[in-house]
C-alpha cells in the first residue's frame, strides 16, 4: 500500500495527525481553506488557530484535562509540545501565546519535507485515504455534500449541551429515583422544589451573567431563523419567557411525586451519564451562562449543594456527526471506508480533545492502534464517538464521569481524582507495551 494520505482541514486535529502521520512514512496532502475562504470565527490565515479562549486547560494530574494531556505524551503527538514551547504563565493550566502557537505549528508543517501544503477549499470527498477534520465550522459545500452521503438526518449544526456533575457528590437524602409516572427502571434522579426555592432559581437565573455569543450566533439567540431549533433555547432564556414557563415545561413535576406521595411544585431530573452511573446530566439545563455563575445557580437545586462539575453547559454553532451511527470502530466512515474522521465534527469538545483526536486516528491509520483501555480518557472518548449508545448523541469533553468507577473509592475528592489518573495511565502503559 502507497502510504499518501489526504487531510482536509489544518485545524487543531488535522495538522496532529498530519505531523504523526508524515513522522510516521506518510506523504501527506494538507488542504486548508483558509484565508481565501473564511470561517465566521478564525481571524488569521493560519492552520492550528485556537479560536477563542488562549488555554488548553490544566496539567495537573488529578484533573481530567491534565491526565488527558498524560495520555497523550505516552502515546507521541507534536502539538501539545508545541503548547508547550509558546506557553505563557497560567498557574496549573497550560495557556499559550495564540499568535506564536498558531504561527509555529504552521512552520513545523510547511516545513516537514513530506507534508505539502494546498490552500483550497475541498467539497467533495477525496478518493484515496483521506481524514475530514474541518471541525465545528465546516465550510457549507463540505457539510452539503456530507449531508447527501450520510443522510441529514446525521447532521448537527447546533450544540446544546446541558452541565454534568459528578454523581458522589450529589446530597441522596434530598434527591429521589423515579421516572415519571413510573415508566421506566427508575433511571432517573430528581431534585424537588418548593415554590419558593422554584422561584429563587428562575430568579438567579434570569440575573446570571451570560457568555457573549459570537456576531454570526446572534441571529440563533434571538429566535428569529432558527426558530426550528426549540430544543437548544437556553434555560435562562426559557425562565425570562415567563416566571412558570419552566415548571410548565422541562421542571414540570407531573407523575414525580416524592417517595412520601407529595407532588413538588417543580422537578429538575438528573439523567444518568454512563453505565458506571459516576455522572448525571442536569435535563434540560443547556445554558450559555458563565461557567463560575452556572455552578452557583445549579448548586441552588435541592440535593445539588455541594454538586461537582463534570461538564458546563454551552449552547453554540458547532457542526458536528452523529459519529456512533456512521463511524467504524476505528474511525472510518461506514459508508466511505477510506475516509476517516477526526476533531471537533467527530463529537469531541475542547482544543486537546481535538488535537488527541487527531491524533487517535493518525495511529489508527499508520499503525492499526487498537482499543485503548476503558479506564483511560481517550479510551473512553474513543468509545464514545465509535460505538451506538442509546439517545441522542453528544460532543464529550475529558471528564473523570466517563471513566468507569474505582474499586473502593476514596472519600477524598483529590486522592479520589490521583486515583483514576493512576490506574489510567498503568493501564495505558500495560496497553501499548502488549502492542509493541
Ligand atoms: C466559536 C468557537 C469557540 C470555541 N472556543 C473554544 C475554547 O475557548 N476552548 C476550547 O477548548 N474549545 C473551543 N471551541 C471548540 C474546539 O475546541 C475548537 O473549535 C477547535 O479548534 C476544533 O478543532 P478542529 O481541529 O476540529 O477544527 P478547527 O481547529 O476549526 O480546524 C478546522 C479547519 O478546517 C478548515 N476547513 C473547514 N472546512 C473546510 C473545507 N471544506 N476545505 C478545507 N478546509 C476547511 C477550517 O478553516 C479550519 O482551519 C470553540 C469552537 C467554536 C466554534
Amino acid at each position: 500500500m502507497k502510504k499518501e494520505i489526504t487531510i482536509i482541514g489544518g485545524g487543531l486535529a488535522g495538522c496532529e495527525a498530519a505531523l504523526y502521520l508524515a513522522e510516521a512514512g506518510w506523504q501527506v496532502q494538507l488542504f486548508e481553506m483558509r484565508p481565501e475562504t473564511k470561517t465566521p470565527a478564525h481571524q488569521s490565515p493560519y492552520l492550528a488557530e485556537l479560536v477563542c479562549s488562549n488555554s488548553l486547560k490544566s496539567t495537573r494530574l488529578d484533573t481530567a484535562s491534565g491526565l488527558l494531556k498524560a495520555e497523550m505524551n505516552a502515546l507521541g503527538g507534536h502539538l501539545l509540545k508545541i503548547a508547550e514551547a509558546c506557553s505563557v504563565p497560567a498557574g496549573h493550566a497550560l495557556a499559550v501565546n495564540r499568535e506564536l502557537f498558531a504561527q509555529k505549528v504552521e512552520e513545523t508543517v510547511a516545513g516537514h519535507a513530506k507534508i505539502s501544503i494546498i490552500r483550497k477549499e475541498i467539497t467533495e470527498i477525496p478518493s484515496g485515504i483521506a481524514i475530514l477534520a474541518t471541525g465545528p465550522l465546516t465550510s457549507d459545500a463540505m457539510m452539503h455534500t456530507l449531508s447527501s452521503a450520510l443522510g441529514g438526518e446525521h447532521l448537527y449544526f447546533f450544540d446544546a449541551i446541558a452541565p454534568i456533575v459528578d454523581a458522589s457528590t450529589i446530597d441522596y437524602t434530598k434527591v429521589y429515583k423515579k421516572d415519571r409516572y413510573d415508566k421506566g427502571d427508575a433511571d432517573y434522579l430528581n431534585c424537588a422544589l418548593n415554590k419558593e426555592e422554584y422561584y429563587h432559581f428562575v430568579d438567579a437565573l434570569m440575573a446570571g451573567e451570560k457568555h457573549e455569543a459570537h456576531e454570526f450566533e446572534n441571529e440563533f439567540f434571538a429566535g428569529v431563523k432558527f426558530s426550528f431549533y426549540e430544543n437548544c433555547i437556553p434555560i435562562e432564556e426559557l425562565a425570562r419567557r415567563g416566571k412558570d414557563t419552566l415548571r410548565h415545561g422541562v421542571m414540570k413535576p407531573m407523575g414525580l411525586e416524592t417517595p412520601e406521595g407529595k407532588k413538588p411544585f417543580a422537578v429538575l431530573q438528573l439523567r444518568v451519564e454512563n453505565a458506571g452511573c459516576t455522572a448525571y446530566n442536569l435535563v434540560g439545563c443547556q445554558t450559555m451562562l458563565r461557567y463560575g455563575v452556572q455552578k452557583d445557580i445549579f448548586r441552588l437545586l435541592p440535593g445539588l449543594e455541594n454538586a461537582e462539575f463534570l461538564r458546563y453547559g454551552s449552547v453554540h454553532r458547532n457542526a458536528f456527526l452523529n459519529s456512533p451511527a456512521v463511524l467504524n470502530p476505528d474511525f472510518s466512515f461506514a459508508q466511505l471506508p477510506q475516509l476517516y474522521l477526526a476533531g471537533q465534527l467527530a463529537g469531541v469538545e475542547g482544543y486537546v480533545e481535538c488535537i488527541a483526536s487527531g491524533l487517535l486516528v493518525a495511529k489508527c491509520i499508520s499503525e492499526g492502534l487498537g482499543l485503548l483501555p476503558e479506564e483511560t480518557i481517550l479510551g473512553q472518548l474513543w468509545r464514545h464517538l465509535c460505538y451506538p449508545k442509546e439517545g441522542k448523541f453528544q460532543p464529550m469533553n475529558a471528564n473523570f464521569g466517563i471513566l468507569p468507577r474505582l474499586e473502593n473509592e476514596p472519600r477524598d475528592k483529590k486522592e479520589k481524582k490521583q486515583r483514576y489518573s493512576e490506574r489510567s495511565l498503568e493501564a495505558m502503559k500495560v496497553s501499548l507495551s502488549g502492542k509493541e
